[in-house]
């Protein structure tokens, strides 16, 4: 599942370490792919990184095994990250002479064996580029956070103009399947109102549970942790247990 959105700062990155967290304290074996430069997944999920660190970077450049640069993430059974480090931004422009260009990632996680994982989450950069199309080249859908602000779906139409391209052209099985609503202050009518919005254009594709702006959430990542492990009982924890939870459940009875 890409996680995907080429706004910044809509939520990617923590619906996809908390979504993986909270998969992986109820049982399932997770991996989630950093493949945003920035890095940020790789640090909530408390992966330390130096100059010589082996990154999803080297899968796509220098196709390095998946296998060999996964880690476990500390403290939560069943969960493991392929790290992302700077060098990943140089890999926009070095992936565009390399054969299959589109297909680096895909081509990496076929040959890691995905009898291992029951989930494969991929934490996407924010825009539209080589990286982005790679994750949805290798996955089979497509998550799409959306923030309850003001502007949140301006941008939306190129994104999904983007996974409609890539499906005809380089992957036929994708789909998007989830959107996700995030930060919503349920104290203004803004929010409320992108919701309905929201819901009445995607329907059955908008989980019911909404995750609320929550301080806890945005503290979590400082401490390298997921909130589900920093504050269990927090508000944003219990929205993406309950996320996740809907996201098993579709995938289970194929809804
Ligand atoms: P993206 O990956 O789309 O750029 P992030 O997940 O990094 O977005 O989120 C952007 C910022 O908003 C981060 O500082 C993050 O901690 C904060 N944030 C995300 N979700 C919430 C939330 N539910 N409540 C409060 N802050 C949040
Ligand atoms: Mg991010």
């Amino acid at each position: 599942m890409s996680v995907a959105n080429q706004k910044g700062g809509v939520g990617k990155t923590t619906t996809t370490v908390n979504i993986a967290a909270s998969l992986a304290m109820h049982g399932q074996r997770v991996l989630v792919v950093d493949l945003d430069p920035q890095g940020n997944a790789s640090t909530a999920l408390g992966m330390e990184r130096g100059s010589d660190t082996q990154s999803i970077y080297h899968c796509l450049v220098e196709d390095q095994s998946v296998a060999e640069v996964t880690r476990p993430v500390e403290g939560i059974p069943g969960l493991s990250c392929v790290p992302a480090t700077i060098d990943l931004a140089g890999a926009e422009i070095e992936l565009v002479s390399l054969v299959a260009r589109e297909a680096r990632l895909k081509r990496a996680l076929s040959a890691y064996d995905t009898s291992e994982v029951d989930y494969i989450l991929i934490d996407c950069p924010p825009s539209l580029g080589l990286l982005t199309v790679n994750a949805m080249v290798a996955c089979d859908e497509v998550l799409i956070p959306i923030q309850c602000e003001y502007y949140a779906l301006e941008g939306l139409g190129q994104l999904l103009r983007n996974v409609d391209l890539v499906k005809s052209h380089l992957n036929p099985t994708l789909a998007i399947s989830t959107i996700v609503l995030t930060m919503y202050d349920a104290r203004t009518r803004l929010a409320s109102q992108v919701a309905d919005e929201v819901r009445s254009h995607f329907g059955g594709l908008v989980l019911d549970s909404v995750v609320p702006r929550s301080v806890r959430v945005s503290e979590a990542p400082s401490y390298g942790q997921s909130v589900m492990t920093y504050d269990p009982s927090s508000t944003g924890a219990v929205a993406y247990m309950e996320a996740s939870r809907e996201i098993a459940y579709r995938a289970d009875t194929g809804q």
